[in-house]
């Protein structure tokens, strides 16, 4: 999972499709000879350091320890392994002296096809082994990879193919969207022309009552005698209520999230610039009520999900600080606080929906434009419904970003 909120995509991306395939014979032996070798590497090499006392290199131990089974560049990927857990066990060893080396013999171990060993012929994805044996074959409806990796993911394996995607082009106006994330709606979105505003209020009922039951489960609660029996009985039951409700809210940020992306991608944005809050939480106290939906807010969670959603899509996430966004006039630059659902600048006249002016002005300082001249389009609305799905999260689903 992406964990950086600001990724600038001068480098390439790096995509991976993943791909479960039920234990079969082969698998499982391909599995077997990496472990042998993995196990042969591992032994050689703290045999060497006891006996001899000399630490060998990868390039030595990949010349010395090879697999009849396994392609030569799969093979070497298993050494490497090897090596690269020793690397971040010295790394480790700084801080922690309690750091121990690698030294488990592994029945199993992971595969690596490197670009040389994999082709793809007639929607089939065929993975060379060792000379002499035959390739592995897997139906392949997409494009080549430059990666594949085969491992266990606990009831079965998972085969990993790896995709570069080439590097965003550069930033231009008409591709970039600006996006407003807030307490009343989830995001509001303004791409220069278009302002969409995507509902909130499915997500803040939810919360209410999340707040609500645990509230009055906590009460009752109170009255009884902890750790009790009866005690024991209402704290499960409240877990799984709250838990229900939890579900309920990452359903709807999950679904509004996925709309919002590919309905920027579809229209060919290449940038999104999301309002930046990060200061709120720790600048802002209104007292408790306000406080605890201000704590709750979910535009971190929003801001999550929007960056890694977009970046998959090869779309460009960058963050713009929202001082003020609201308040300012996209026309004259005047500041006030706007009253009821419409913003009326008081100096120039200016008309817009109060949702939408923080998305446009994020978008507008982002590029550094000037005022906003003629009228806006009215912002339209997406609210949330069970059934919200788009075809592009259908197809991107099994794409999952690495770096
Ligand atoms: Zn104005």
């Amino acid at each position: 999972m992406p964990s950086s909120n600001n990724t600038s995509n001068n480098k390439n991306m790096y995509e991976v499709r993943k791909l479960h395939l039920k234990p079969t014979p082969e698998l499982d032996a391909l599995a077997r000879a990496a472990g042998e070798l993995y196990t042969r590497t591992l032994v050689g090499f703290w045999r060497t350091v006891r006996k001899k006392n000399i630490w060998l290199k990868a390039s030595s131990m990949m010349r010395w320890h090879t697999s009849n089974q396994l392609h030569a560049h799969s093979a070497d990927a298993v050494v490497q392994s090897f090596y690269a857990a020793l690397k971040s066990w010295r790394e480790r060893r700084k801080t922690d002296p309690q750091a121990k080396p690698p030294y488990r013999r592994r029945f199993y171990f992971r595969i690596q096809w490197k670009s040389s060993a994999i082709r793809v012929r007639a929607g089939k994805l065929i993975l060379s082994n060792g000379r002499g044996n035959a390739p592995l074959v897997v139906p392949w409806p997409w494009e080549i990879p430059v990666l594949v990796e085969l491992g266990w993911a606990g009831t079965a394996y998972e085969l990993r193919a790896v995709y570069v995607r080439p590097a965003a082009k550069p930033v231009a106006q008409g591709d970039t969207a600006g996006v407003d994330l807030g307490e009343v709606h989830l995001a509001v979105v303004h791409d220069g022309t278009r302002t969409t505003i995507y509902n909130g209020r499915e997500l803040r009922a939810t919360r209410r009552y999340q707040n609500k039951l645990k509230a009055i489960l906590s009460a009752k609660q109170s009255r009884m005698q902890k750790g009790s029996r009866r005690w024991r009985k209402l704290q499960r039951s409240k877990r799984k209520q709250l838990r229900k409700l939890d579900h309920q809210i990452w359903d709807i940020l999950h679904k509004q999230t996925t709309m919002l992306v590919s309905t920027l991608h579809a229209s060919g944005v290449q940038t999104v610039v999301i309002g930046d809050v990060r200061d709120l939480r720790k600048r802002v106290d209104y007292g408790p009520a306000v406080n605890q939906r201000i704590h709750q807010m979910v535009s971190g969670k929003v801001r999550w999900l929007i960056t890694y959603k977009a970046e998959r899509l090869g779309i460009r996430v960058e963050l713009q600080d929202e001082a003020y966004t609201s308040q300012e006039c996209p026309r004259c630059g005047c500041r006030h606080k706007p009253k009821g659902r419409v913003y009326i600048c008081p100096t120039c006249g200016f008309r817009f929906h109060r949702d939408g002016v923080g998305a446009v002005n994020i978008r507008r300082k982002y590029l550094g434009l000037g005022p906003v001249v003629g009228a806006m389009a009215s912002p339209t609305g997406v609210r949330w419904h069970p059934h919200l799905r788009t075809r592009v999260a259908r197809d991107e689903r099994e794409r999952i970003p690495v770096l």
